[in-house]
């Protein structure tokens, strides 16, 4: 299987085929599907649908049109047996996290949620995403588990989303009407006749439908993330997979993507102050990809929040090395620098993670900039192109 880190996106179909309760029927394949990628250690987050399916068994409902009210409690109660339900399949444990759009359009809340399903695929967990429900209100939804699987996939940094439920893929004509209707294999480019293609076909016990799925492909593809929609009913799906054969479709990612966010950190994103880093740590940072841990910084400079763009300097050579986000604002790493990771929380009675930038927040400079001593940029001027061969 060509991919490290999957997002997998079952729907409700799957979950609950009678449209009621939760079911083993296709779950079954699919935890077999996530055990092998975990025995070849890649990396799997599961999101989820069927909270709302799962509870309809024990609240009272009239209509088969459910009220948002009633959903809601549905999905609370439900939420529950749908865990249980995959946790059943796996020898590998497994963690609920709930979430709204609210919650990733906070910065905060964003590195809190990264941070955690971060540190959970370290341990071999695999994280279950579920829109939080209960909570959310018309304007602080996502709505449908295609956009939000998409969304998870980027705070993930995921390099795959697989969408399961119980169509093949896209079509050229809807499959159920036109018996000429030919499954398409790869769409490299999303445009409106895609969306046409993908027509109104839904499943009225979930929220979405192709529409959604398409639009969940192109989240995901802008932000380098190939996405498959696939048919989860199918077991040969998942051994084609495993073959590396694509059995469905897939919308492939736009590679430009990856390298426009490094570009834009390294040209675009004005910094706010400096950070220098002793010898181990420059050698991390150049030889070994890795993040910058509050251990190997030896001051800081200028006035910065969590969040701004800081300059990396060499100690030795005294030039900017790497541009990077930080986690931590200029007054708390005065604090924690020199430090073990797991003395933060002991120094400043909070923690934003281990890490001080995270690699993949981080930017190397292939040509090292000399520092010189400069006027300090204002801390809210407008970001500016700022080359970094300029002088800083
Ligand atoms: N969050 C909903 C549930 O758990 C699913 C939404 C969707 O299917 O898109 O039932």
């Amino acid at each position: 299987m060509n991919f490290n880190r999957a997002v997998i996106k079952v729907g409700s179909a799957l979950v609950a085929p009678s449209k009621t309760g939760c079911s083993g029927q296709y779950i079954l394949a699919i935890a077999q599907f996530i055990t092998k990628c975990h025995q070849q250690g890649k990396e799997v987050i599961l999101v989820s649908s069927g909270g709302v399916a799962a509870g309809r068994t024990v609240i009272r409902h009239g209509s088969p049109e459910l009220s948002p009210s009633v959903k809601k409690a549905m999905s609370s109660v439900g939420q529950m047996k749908m865990m249980a339900n995959w946790q059943r399949f796996f020898d590998i444990p497994c963690s609920q996290i709930l979430i709204t759009q609210d919650d990733l359009e906070d910065r905060e809340r964003y590195i809190s949620i990264r941070d955690t399903i971060q540190i959970q695929l370290e341990n071999g967990i695999i994280p279950i995403v579920n829109e939080n429900d209960t909570v959310t209100t018309e304007d602080l939804k996502v709505g449908d588990n295609d956009n939000l699987s998409a969304l998870v996939a980027q705070v993930c940094e995921a390099d795959s989303l697989f969408i399961l439920s119980d169509i093949d893929g896209v079509f050229t004509k809807d499959p159920n009407i036109h018996d000429d209707a030919v499954l398409i294999p790869i769409i490299d480019e999303i445009t409106d006749e895609i969306y046409a293609m993908a027509g109104t076909s839904r499943n009225h016990l979930s929220t979405g439908g192709m529409k959604t799925k398409i639009e969940a492909a192109e989240k995901a593809t802008e932000h380098g993330i190939n996405t498959y929609i696939l048919n989860g009913t199918k077991s040969e799906v998942f051994s084609s997979l495993i073959r590396q054969i694509n059995p469905g479709t897939r919308f492939s990612a736009d590679k430009n993507t990856i390298r426009a966010k490094k570009h834009w950190l390294k040209h675009t994103v004005k910094s706010h102050g400096r950070i220098t880093l002793d010898k181990g740590a420059v050698n991390a940072l150049l030889n070994k990809g890795a993040s910058l841990l509050p251990i190997g910084i030896k001051s800081v400079a200028r006035s910065f929040d969590v969040g701004d763009c800081v300059d990396l300097v060499d100690q030795q050579t005294k030039t900017i090395i790497a541009k990077g986000i930080t986690q931590y604002s200029n007054k708390e790493l005065k604090r924690i620098k020199g430090k073990h990771s797991d003395e933060i929380k002991l120094i400043l009675g909070h923690e934003e993670g281990d890490v001080v930038i995270h690699r993949d927040d981080m930017v190397i400079l292939e040509q090292n900039v000399e520092v010189k001593p400069a006027k300090v940029a204002p801390k809210n001027s407008e970001e500016k192109g700022t080359k970094t061969n300029a002088p800083i």
